[in-house]
């Protein structure tokens, strides 16, 4: 809901306090949001931006009024770095977590969200592709390559509400140029709080979202019923100039011409109508908009009217994000690999593993048979690589080189694959021989829970086959019997195959 006044933003400003300290209560231990709060915060210690805050909310309206929405028609792009700070391994949440928070903004701020369909009808005409994507920066502010990911050891068990995560006075961390990134921190906050945020008036140095490491991304360490990421959408939300749709009052203003007024916030698993009853008129919340305090499976919309004030914030406050280099490529950081690891040594694959190199965009791996100058050569831009087709028992030399200009070869890796038989060279309980010393006939007894083909091979003691047979066994005939009267004495290996699975054992043939 909209108001005519501009001057009624003090009111919103300055009134609110106790309005926010009630909500707390009434959230028992998980506090959705202290942005507001932190604002009033921000406000006491930097008085100046009160000022800022009207020029902007001037500029919005103005933006609003020329009905320039869709101005810049496509997508705009914000170069994201994201700040671990962490005490316990725990706090230290994985790539895979953190890219998991980027696919969540980037499926709710570009209406991709499966869940749009439950929006109610009454709202379903107001929802908003709001066309921003985010992206992990890959150039930090020095311009060197970067994964757009910084981690921090801290002994802080928790960090609070009031920026000191920001402050390097207060065992913080600065921030990246707000002009060019948005930077997220992610940390234990505490006080069951899960995210604040600063909004465009906010000084530079304090610019920034903070979200706790139990609701960040939509995997590993986050917990429901704040688990879809929905906890950084609403609070960039907040960094984008949105405002809590009550407009953090009884009946106030999210300036914002498309959102229900409302009479305060809903909070928690909210699925049927709720209704706010202002200025003697009654009409329906929306709760389902991000900007509300419902659980993260509750809300699923930003309306037109909040795409309107995100666009008239980036033609003029934040407008110089949009000239960021911070996505743009970068020279790799190094052209020299280091030795890469050979895994999972199998008779016929290696996998090959290394260290990323900031900017590579390509690897090539090398390899070849051993007293031969054939290197064979595949690329990838992954960190890992499996080759195949390799022959077993054999003796192979692998190198590796980057994409880069300047980049020599790594050190050679040697490695030699295992015949077949030596991969599964376990000792088997699945089946027993009898007799063992044999002379004549031997038994390969199963211990048999299901019919089924079983195929044994006997190799001599140089891996050459000497004779094999397949059998479908029963629980009644769970054996298969050879006759090894011809058989040279010596020690055999009994090789069985069943249910895709082989085992060995070894047999000692003697003769009378
Ligand atoms: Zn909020």
């Amino acid at each position: 809901m909209r108001k005519v006044l501009h001057t009624t933003i003090l009111i919103f400003l300055l009134l609110p306090l106790f309005v926010v300290s009630i909500n707390a209560q009434e959230t028992s231990q998980r506090q959705r949001c202290h942005s507001h709060e932190n604002l009033m915060h921000q406000i006491a210690e930097h008085p100046e931006m009160l000022e800022k805050m009207q020029n902007i909310e001037r500029q919005t309206a103005q933006f609003a009024a020329e009905g320039r929405v869709e101005m810049r028609g496509g997508q705009m792009t914000i170069p994201v770095v994201v700040h671990i700070v962490y005490r316990t391994d725990v706090e230290n949440i994985s790539v895979e977590q953190i890219q998991s928070q980027i696919d969540a903004l980037n499926r709710d701020y570009n209406k991709q969200n499966s869940d749009i369909t439950k929006v109610p009808a009454e709202f379903s005409g107001r929802t908003a592709d709001c066309q921003i994507r985010f992206q992990l920066a890959s150039r930090d502010p020095q311009g060197k390559a970067t994964s757009g990911i910084v981690r921090y050891a801290t002994t802080k068990t928790k960090w609070g509400a009031t920026d000191d995560i920001k402050r390097t006075n207060k065992g913080g961390y600065a921030n990246w140029d707000p002009t060019k990134y948005l930077n997220i921190y992610v940390c234990n906050i505490g006080d069951g709080i899960l995210g604040y945020a600063s909004f465009p008036s906010s000084p530079a140095y304090l610019d920034g979202v903070v979200i706790d490491y139990t609701a960040f991304g939509t995997m590993g360490t986050v917990r429901a019923p704040f688990n879809k990421g929905r906890t950084c959408v609403h609070e960039v939300g907040h960094w984008m100039n949105l405002i809590h749709v009550w407009g953090d009052l009884d009946c106030g203003d999210d300036y914002v011409a498309d959102t229900p007024q409302q009479k305060d916030a809903n909070y928690g698993n909210v699925t049927t109508p709720q209704y706010s009853i202002c200025s003697g008129k009654t009409t329906r919340d929306m709760t389902v908009n991000f900007m509300d305090y419902v659980n993260d499976d509750c809300m699923f919309m930003f309306t037109a009217g909040q795409k309107t004030r995100i666009q008239a914030l980036f033609a003029s406050a934040r407008a110089s994000i949009l000239n960021s280099d911070g996505c743009m490529p970068t020279a790799p950081s190094t052209c020299d690999l280091g030795k890469p690891t050979i895994k999972d040594v199998k008779s016929t694959s290696v996998t090959v593993v290394w260290n990323e190199i900031l900017g590579m965009k390509k690897y090539s791996i090398e390899y070849k048979l051993d007293g031969t100058n054939n290197w064979i050569v595949s690329q990838t831009s992954n960190l890992s690589f499996t080759i195949n087709g390799l022959v077993s028992g054999a003796t192979y030399q692998c190198r590796m080189k980057g994409d880069c200009a300047e980049g020599s070869y790594s050190e050679e890796v040697t490695f030699k694959t295992p015949t077949a038989l030596q991969t599964k060279l376990s000792e088997s309980r699945s089946f027993a021989i009898y007799p063992n010393p044999v002379v004549h006939d031997v038994n390969i007894m199963f211990d048999v829970t299901s019919d089924g083909l079983v195929n044994v091979q006997i190799f001599d003691s140089n891996g050459v086959l000497k004779t094999q047979v397949a059998k479908n066994l029963t629980k009644n005939t769970p054996a298969v019997s050879l006759d090894l009267t011809e058989f040279p004495s010596g020690f055999y290996l009994v090789v069985a195959e069943k249910d895709g699975e082989r085992s060995v054992k070894k047999l000692l043939k003697v003769n009378d």
